[in-house]
C-alpha cells in the first residue's frame, strides 16, 4: 500500500516536473489544466520541487479573473549533465544545464595513436577536464554517443568499424570509475535524433528520421514521440540495407549495402579510381593523398563533372534507401546530417526527388525535410539529453 502511494506520488512529481520543463514559464493553474492533477496536489508537489531547488518562481502573468499568478521555471543551474561523442578522429564533449543550455564545450583530436587504451584515456581526460571545478553532486551523469554498436545495459562499446580493433570496451565502467558519476552509452545516430527532437529541427515533431552521413550511413528514429532502439539497440542500421546487386562488398561482410556505395569513403574511393583511370577533375590527387568530403562537395559546387557525376549517383542510392525508411516509419520530417548540405542544394535536391518518386505518395505528401541545425554538437547534446530525460522522468530525484 505504502509502495503504491509512493509510486503514485512519484508519477505526479514526474508529470508536474516534465510539464514545467516543456511549457515553462507556467502558472500553477495552467499546470492543473495540462496535467489534470488537482490544484492542492500541484501546490504540494511544487513546494517539494522548490525546496529541492529544482524550480524557481520568476515573473507573473494575469489570470482570467484578473489575479496575478506567479510563473514557474526550471532552475537550470541546479544540476548539470555531460555529453560526449567520439570517433576515430575526434572527441567532442559538452556540459549542459537542466534547461539544456550549453555551458561549456571542448574538442580534442584523437591523433595517430588509435589503440583502445589510448582512446579511452583521451575520452576520460576530455570529460574530466570539462567538468573541472563543478562539484560531483551537481553532475547528473555522462551520456556517450558511440560511433558503433553498444550494449547500453552493461555500458559496453561492443564494436566500431571506424576504429581498428575496437571491441567489447567497457567504457561505462572505465569512465564511472574515473569520473564517479553515472555513465550511459547510446549509438550516435540515436543521440542525434534525440537532440533534434528536443532542441533542433524536429522540436515537437513526434515522427522523425535523422539521416547520418559521414564515414558510415545510419538513421535515428523517433516514432510516436519515442526513441526507437530495437530489441538489442540495432534499430536504424540504414547503411546496411540492400540497395544494389552490383556486388560492392561492405565492411559488414554483406554486399550491395547503402553504406558501401554512398558513405564518404566509398565516394572518395570512386573519385580516386576515376582520376587514376584518367578522368579530368578539379581535384588533383596522387595515390596516397587524402581527399575530404568538403573538397569533393566544393569541387562539385564549382562544376567539376567527375564529382557531380559521382555525387549524383550517391544521391540516387541514398534517396532509394531513405525512401524505404520513409515507407517503413512514415515520418513527418526527415532531417539530413549537416555534412550533406556542405556542397549547396544539388545533392539534397536529388535525394529529395528520389524519395518523392520512390516512396508512397501518401507518405510523402506532407513529408517535410530539414538540414540539421545542430551539426557536430548533435551527438553529445543528444547523449546529455538522455541523462536529463531520465532525471526528469524520475521526478527530479537523484
Ligand atoms: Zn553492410
Amino acid at each position: 500500500m505504502v509502495k503504491t502511494i509512493r509510486k503514485k506520488t512519484e508519477e505526479k512529481e514526474s508529470l508536474v516536473l516534465s510539464t514545467i520543463r516543456e511549457n515553462q514559464p507556467i502558472s500553477r493553474t495552467k499546470l492543473k489544466g495540462l496535467t489534470g492533477i488537482r490544484l492542492a496536489t500541484i501546490t504540494d508537489v511544487v513546494k517539494r520541487l522548490k525546496q529541492d531547488g529544482l524550480i524557481i518562481e520568476q515573473g507573473r502573468e494575469e489570470s482570467l479573473r484578473g489575479r496575478k499568478q506567479s510563473l514557474l521555471r526550471i532552475n537550470g543551474e541546479r544540476y548539470f549533465a555531460l555529453g560526449l561523442e567520439f570517433d576515430a578522429e575526434k572527441i567532442i564533449v559538452l556540459l549542459i544545464d537542466l534547461n539544456s543550455q550549453i555551458k561549456k564545450i571542448g574538442k580534442t583530436e584523437i591523433g595517430e595513436d588509435k589503440r583502445e587504451e589510448s582512446i579511452t584515456e583521451r575520452i576520460a581526460s576530455a570529460a574530466s577536464s570539462l567538468c573541472e571545478g563543478i562539484p560531483r553532486e551537481k553532475l547528473l551523469g555522462l551520456g556517450i554517443a558511440d560511433p558503433g554498436v553498444v550494449d547500453s545495459e552493461k555500458g559496453i562499446s561492443l564494436f566500431s568499424s571506424l576504429i581498428p580493433n575496437w571491441e567489447n570496451v567497457p567504457l561505462g565502467r572505465i569512465l564511472n570509475e574515473r569520473l564517479k558519476i553515472p555513465v550511459k552509452l547510446i549509438g550516435a545516430p540515436k543521440a542525434k535524433v534525440m537532440a533534434e527532437f528536443r532542441l533542433g529541427a524536429g522540436k515537437g515533431i513526434n515522427d522523425l528520421l535523422f539521416i547520418e552521413f559521414g564515414p558510415g550511413i545510419a538513421c535515428g528514429i523517433i516514432s510516436e514521440g519515442r526513441l526507437l532502439r530495437g530489441h538489442n539497440e540495432m534499430a536504424g542500421e540504414l547503411g546496411h540495407t540492400h540497395v544494389s546487386d552490383n556486388g560492392t562488398i561492405c565492411a559488414c561482410g554483406s554486399y550491395g549495402c547503402l553504406e558501401a556505395i554512398t558513405a564518404v569513403p566509398a565516394i572518395v574511393k570512386k573519385i580516386k579510381e576515376s582520376i587514376k583511370a584518367g578522368s579530368e577533375s578539379l581535384i588533383k590527387n596522387s595515390e596516397d593523398e587524402q581527399i575530404t568530403a568538403v573538397e569533393i562537395f566544393q569541387a562539385a559546387k564549382h562544376g567539376d563533372k567527375l564529382c557531380l557525376n559521382i555525387l549524383s549517383k550517391a544521391a540516387h542510392y541514398l534517396g532509394l534507401g531513405i525512401a524505404n525508411a520513409v515507407n517503413l516509419f512514415n515520418p513527418e520530417m526527415v532531417i539530413f546530417d549537416q555534412r550533406m548540405g556542405i556542397g549547396g542544394d544539388f545533392f539534397l535536391e536529388e535525394i529529395k526527388q528520389v524519395i518523392k518518386r520512390q516512396a508512397l505518395r501518401f507518405a510523402t505528401g506532407s513529408l517535410k525535410f530539414a538540414v540539421s541545425p545542430l551539426g557536430e554538437k548533435g551527438g553529445p547534446l543528444g547523449a546529455a539529453t538522455l541523462i536529463l530525460d531520465e532525471f526528469f522522468q524520475s521526478g527530479g530525484r537523484m
